[in-house]
């Protein structure tokens, strides 16, 4: 076989190789889904130019044939698709497509990962010396007598182009695995790189060794014994679900799918069939996972597919934030397979994709709700979350979910925001008009206000939601005159100011008195005692803490906001109800030790309530109440 043309690739650097190899080393497992894929192109490609009868022979059963031989340290990847004559060799391998050698060394410095700069400089085929010291290609294209053409390239910047010994139409690419990736010689590894990019390749994919070990072991010489193998082993479903038309599908099918991409989860609660095709092309399934309040654990689940190849499951970019910890598949073919973060920053039609499905994920659960109220407000504890978190964070899914978010209070009811305000507006319209919605973030330590609040004719709303603190927040900027109060931030009957009071049967002089006995008994730094006149049967004591003090200091906590506020020692109301019993039974006390006593056992009781009495100050709450005993 005589050399026909040597000639040298047309990249005006020395040598790129090695700097691919080098620089691409930790993601080099994707010069299979390079190859798979440009095999799968192929053979679509000759489908293609069959339908349109362009091509009259033989289509053969169309398909990709990845072959292990770990005697000879190759992989041969095969396809019976469209081929390739030498011109087109030159002219679609030969020639990377590079704006400029400079530019090209240039971006290498900081590129991050391979898929920026195989994405970049269109390495899909190059991609191959990232395992390879030697690439060969065997191809015999399907056009009316062509030639077979084998080409070959040691990773140097000069090639071979030879006859080539091909007899049936389509192309075999055999890497000559090098020394450093011999981790892919493995079947194991091999297999475990296909399931991971090609599942759900549109073409089928076998997969198999070409050789394999004797079980009796080694010949005359010393050498291994091998036998060769069958490759037969599909490894892809060709029509995954997402290509499929939903009115074909049935629930059982999308639980199955689901089953198929996340093996160990529970079932999801419901899901979105997403399909599109102006102004750009997508299509996928979401699925909402039942999350049990932990966020962290569940995000990048959601599958990036470019026609069926699996790209990343990195979505940041295209799927908005708040649907994060949705699962599921997203496949768009303008979605370029090299794609890179910087690409999709800058893409317009990612941007579309997003509000895309921002709007589908609300009209589906608009649908939802709309339809059956009853079963909605059972996955509310899960789809709350996600209708909360898109709610403060995307101005247009708010004004979409206003319509059917949920508040729940303490006693499990549920409302809309409208269905809410109408509720409550009753009682608890403060003396300017403005709406007071009374929350508690922790039902059970706040148990003693939230039952006088009852008491007052309040409703509860519970907000105990990692994303509450935000959608309190989101409620005040978007709900005209209405204000959030913790039902704990003070006494019942000042948490809603209104004109009627109830005044203390104290004198001013019976109330400067009380006052002095509680700031002798208390020894707790930054209590503040204040005596007002509340309802006889609330408690004598209450200690609060001042909503506006109490969500600075949440948010200096939380690394935002004002840290002054995070430095300032804690401070408390500590509001004795002038109307109570006990009040004036200190009065009526002589002994002031007594008096003194007693204010110590009030006050320990209000901390008590709630959960703030401990170590030696509870000791001696307990030792004090057995002396009372
Ligand atoms: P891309 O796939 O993005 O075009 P590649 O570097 O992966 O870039 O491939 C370059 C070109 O080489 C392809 O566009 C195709 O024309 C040709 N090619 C690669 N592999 C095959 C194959 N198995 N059969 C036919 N043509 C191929
Ligand atoms: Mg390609």
């Amino acid at each position: 076989m005589s050399i026909e043309e040597k000639g040298s690739i047309s990249i005006h650097t020395e040598n790129i190789f090695p700097i691919i190899k080098k620089f691409l080393y930790s993601d080099n497992e994707i010069f299979l889904r390079e190859l798979a894929s440009n095999a799968v192109d192929a053979v679509q490609k000759i489908k293609r130019l069959a339908a349109l009868g362009q091509y009259n022979g033989e289509l053969g059963n169309p398909q990709v044939e990845i072959a292990l031989d770990e005697e000879k340290k190759t992989i041969t990847i095969s396809d019976n698709g469209l081929g390739m004559t030498a011109e087109e060799i030159k002219k679609y391998i030969n020639q990377v497509a590079f704006s400029g050698a400079s530019e090209f060394v240039e971006k290498f410095k900081d590129a991050k990962d391979a898929n920026e700069i195989i994405g970049k400089f269109g390495l899909g085929f190059y991609s191959a010396f990232m395992v390879a010291d030697l690439v060969e290609i065997q191809t015999l294209s399907y056009q009316d007598g062509a030639e077979p053409a084998r080409w070959v390239c040691d990773g140097s910047t000069t090639y071979e182009i030879t006859a080539g010994s091909r007899t049936t139409r389509g192309t075999d690419i055999i890497l000559h695995v090098n020394e450093e990736s011999k981790e892919f010689l493995s079947k194991h590894k091999l297999e475990e790189i296909l399931d991971k990019y090609g599942k759900f390749l549109p073409v089928p994919i076998k997969f198999g060794t070409k050789t394999e070990q004797l079980e009796d072991g080694v010949d005359e010489e010393g050498k291994a014994k091998f036998k060769s193998v069958e490759v037969d082993n599909i490894i892809n479903t060709t029509n995954p679900i997402w290509t499929k038309a939903p009115a074909d599908l049935s629930d059982q099918d999308y639980l199955d799918f689901y089953k198929q991409l996340y093996p160990f989860s529970e079932d999801p609660l419901f899901w979105i069939h997403l399909n599109v095709d102006y102004p750009f092309n997508l299509t996928g399934v979401l699925y909402f996972p039942k999350l049990k309040n932990d966020f962290e654990m569940q995000r990048n689940k959601i599958k990036l597919f470019s026609r069926q190849v699996f790209i990343t499951d990195e979505v940041k970019d295209i799927v908005p934030e708040f649907l994060m910890l949705l699962h599921g598949v997203i496949d768009s073919p303008d979605i370029p397979l090299n794609v890179s973060r910087s690409f999709l920053q800058a893409d317009s039609n990612v941007k579309k994709i997003n509000s895309y499905i921002t709007k589908k994920v609300a009209d589906k659960l608009g649908e939802l709700f709309n339809k059956d109220r009853k079963s909605y407000e059972e996955k509310w504890s899960d789809i709350g979350l996600f209708v909360k978190y898109g709610m403060v964070s995307e101005e247009k899914f708010y004004d979409k979910a206003k319509n059917f978010a949920l508040l729940t209070n303490t006693k499990n009811e549920n409302f809309t925001l409208e269905e809410y305000s109408e509720k409550v507006k009753g009682y608890q319209t403060d003396k300017n008009g403005q709406l007071v919605y009374i929350y508690t973030n922790d039902p059970a330590k706040q148990d003693s206000f939230i039952q006088s609040a009852n008491k007052k004719g309040y409703d509860v709303l519970l907000m105990n939601s990692p994303i509450d603190n935000h959608f309190i927040q989101s409620l005040e900027q978007k709900l005209e005159k209405t204000a959030l109060k913790r039902v704990d931030s003070s006494v019942a009957s000042k948490l809603i100011e209104k004109d009627e009071s109830t005044e203390s049967v104290l004198t001013e002089e019976q109330s400067k008195t009380i006052q002095s006995v509680f700031e002798k008994a208390i020894t707790k730094p930054g209590m503040h005692v204040e005596v007002v006149g509340l309802n006889p049967d609330e408690l004598p004591v209450t200690v609060t803490m001042d909503e506006f003090m109490r969500r600075m200091k949440d948010m200096s906590a939380m690394g935002g906001g004002m840290s002054f506020y995070g430095s300032m020692p804690d401070s408390y109301k500590v509001a004795i109800n002038g109307n109570h019993k006990l009040i004036s039974r200190i009065l009526k006390t002589e002994n002031e030790e007594e008096q003194t006593t007693l204010a110590k056992q009030a006050v320990d009781l209000a901390l008590l309530t709630q959960g703030m009495l401990t170590g030696a100050e509870l000791t001696e709450f307990v030792s004090r109440s057995v002396e009372l005993i």
